[in-house]
C-alpha cells in the first residue's frame, strides 16, 4: 500500500494552554532529529498536528521511528488527493480496495469541510463518497456507529487528506518540557525503565553510573554505555557519567558495619549525584528503586538513603510489579543488555543479610566518623568522566564540542 504522508496527533500537550507551542516546538524538534535517516521525508507543522510527507521513504519504518516519539499519541497513513469531487472518489475508491475487506466489513465515511468555498457540504460529501465506495465493493456495510473502517475525509483548499488507520504511539510529553533530572543509571533492568518513563513525563535526564574498577570490569561499563546508547534512541542525546567509585565504597569496608554497607553506598550516591546535578543545572534524581523489591527499597531504608540529599528523588517505579517492568524493558529495548551477567559495583559488596530498617543516627555517625569522606566525594566528582551518545551513537571528543552547539540550538 502506498501513502503519501503520515499525520502525526498530539496527546496531552494540547491541553496545556499557553505551553502549547514550546511543546508543539519540542516535538517538531524531535520529530526532525529521528527522521533525519530518512532524507526524503519532509515535516509540514500546522496548529495542533503534524505531518511528514514519505516522498517514497518507507511508512512502516518512519511509523516504527515516530511512534518512540514523546508527546505523540497516534499516528495516520494518510493518502492526499486534489481537492476536486472526481479525484477524491478515485482516491477513496482506490484506498479503501486496498485495505483488507472481508464480507460484511462495517464502514462510513467522516468528512471534514475545512476549505469551506468546497462546492459541497460535509454531510453530502459522505454520500458522495460513500455511495461509490459500497457499489464497488459489495462487503462493504454502513454501520455509523463504531465501524470497522471510518474513512475521514479532510478538504482543505491545496489538497485533501484521506485516512482511516491511527497506530497507537508512546504519549507522553515532549522531551525536556518538564525540566533536567539525574538518573541513577545500573546495569540492571529497571533503573533503564526509570529513565525511559522519566523521559516520556518530559523530563530531559543526564545518567550517572558509578563503577568499581578493577572490583568491575570494563565489560560492565560498556555495558552502561550500551543501555545509554538505546535510551538516547528516545531522547535524541543523552550525557553519561561515569563516576570511579572504588575509593568512596572502600571506605565503608572493615567498618564492622556489613550490615549498612548498601545504605552508606547508597548515600554516597546520592552526595556525589547532588553534587553533579548542582552543576549541571538537574533538578532532581530519578533511581529505578521499586518498593519492596530488595533491601534498599523498603520503605525505611528508601526515607535513611532519601535523606543524603535535598533533591527530590522520582522513582518512577515505585509501585510497577516486577513482571510490568520486565515487560516494558524488552519493549523499549534495554532487556537483553540488561541481563548480560556483568557485575554492578553494589552487588560485589553486599553483604548475606543487609539490613532491612537502617537507623539514621547510626548511619550519620559513621559517616561523621568518617573524616576524608567528604574529600573522596569530591575526588569521585572530579574524576567523573562524560561520554555523550547521540541517536544510538557514542560521540568522539571533538565531536561532542562541535555537536553541543548545534544540537543546544536544534532541541531547545
Ligand atoms: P536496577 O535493575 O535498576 O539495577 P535493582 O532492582 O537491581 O535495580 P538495586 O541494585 O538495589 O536495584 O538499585 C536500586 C537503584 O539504585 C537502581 O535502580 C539505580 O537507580 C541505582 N543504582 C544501583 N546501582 C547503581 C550504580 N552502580 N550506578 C548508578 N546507580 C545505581
Ligand atoms: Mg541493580
Amino acid at each position: 500500500m502506498t501513502y503519501d504522508m503520515l499525520l502525526l496527533r498530539f496527546g496531552e500537550i494540547t491541553l496545556k494552554g499557553k505551553n502549547r507551542n514550546r511543546f508543539e516546538k519540542s516535538v517538531l524538534n524531535h520529530v526532525r532529529s529521528v527522521i533525519r535517516p530518512f532524507p526524503k521525508a519532509k515535516i509540514l507543522k500546522e496548529y495542533g498536528r503534524m505531518y511528514v510527507e514519505l516522498n517514497g521513504e518507507s511508512p512502516e519504518a518512519l511509523i516504527n521511528t515516530l511512534r518512540k516519539v514523546f508527546g505523540i499519541v497516534s499516528i495516520s497513513p494518510v493518502r492526499v488527493s486534489p481537492s476536486e469531487l472526481d479525484a477524491i472518489v478515485e482516491t477513496a475508491l482506490d484506498f479503501i480496495g486496498k485495505s483488507e475487506l472481508s464480507d460484511g466489513t462495517t464502514f462510513k465515511v467522516s468528512t471534514r469541510r475545512v476549505w469551506k468555498k468546497f462546492p459541497h457540504s460535509s454531510h453530502e460529501m459522505n454520500h458522495l463518497i460513500g455511495s461509490p465506495l459500497l457499489r464497488a465493493y459489495p462487503q462493504l456495510k454502513v454501520q455509523v456507529k463504531q465501524p470497522e473502517i471510518e474513512l475521514k475525509v479532510e478538504i482543505r483548499e491545496d489538497r485533501t487528506y484521506l485516512f482511516h488507520k491511527a497506530v497507537p504511539a508512546v504519549g507522553g510529553y515532549p522531551l525536556g518540557t518538564n525540566g533536567k533530572a539525574m538518573l541513577l543509571l545500573s546495569g540492571g533492568i529497571d533503573s533503564p525503565v526509570a529513565a525511559w518513563s522519566a523521559m516520556r513525563r518530559g523530563l530531559e535526564i543526564e545518567c550517572v553510573h558509578f563503577y568499581s574498577y578493577p572490583y568491575t570490569s570494563q565489560l560492565a561499563k560498556d555495558k552502561v554505555i550500551e543501555l545509554t546508547k538505546i535510551l538516547s534512541n528516545y531522547a535524541g542525546r543523552i550525557k553519561l557519567h561515569l563516576v570511579p567509585f572504588t575509593d568512596v565504597q572502600t571506605s565503608f569496608t572493615g567498618l564492622g558495619q556489613d550490615k549498612l554497607m548498601i545504605t552508606l553506598m547508597r548515600r554516597a550516591m546520592l552526595r556525589i549525584t547532588t553534587m553533579i546535578a548542582e552543576r549541571d543545572g538537574a533538578m532532581a534524581i530519578v533511581t529505578g528503586d521499586s518498593l519492596g523489591q530488595v533491601a534498599s527499597q523498603t520503605l525505611s531504608s528508601m526515607n535513611v538513603i532519601g535523606r543524603a540529599t535535598d533533591l527530590p528523588i522520582l522513582r518512577p517505579l515505585v509501585t510497577t510489579d516486577k513482571n510490568d517492568i520486565v515487560n516494558l524493558a524488552k519493549e523499549i529495548g534495554t532487556y537483553e543488555t540488561s541481563i548480560l551477567p556483568y557485575e554492578d559495583c553494589c552487588t560485589l559488596f553486599v553483604p548475606k543479610s543487609p539490613t532491612t530498617n537502617p537507623n539514621l543516627k547510626i548511619v550519620e555517625s559513621i559517616e561523621h566518623s568518617l573524616t576524608d569522606l567528604s574529600e573522596k566525594i569530591r575526588i569521585a566528582v572530579e574524576n567523573t568522566e562524560t561520554v555523550i551518545l547521540k541517536n544510538g551513537i557514542q560521540m568522539t571528543k571533538n565531536d561532542n564540542e562541535h555537536q553541543d552547539e548545534v544540537v543546544k540550538e536544534e532541541w531547545f
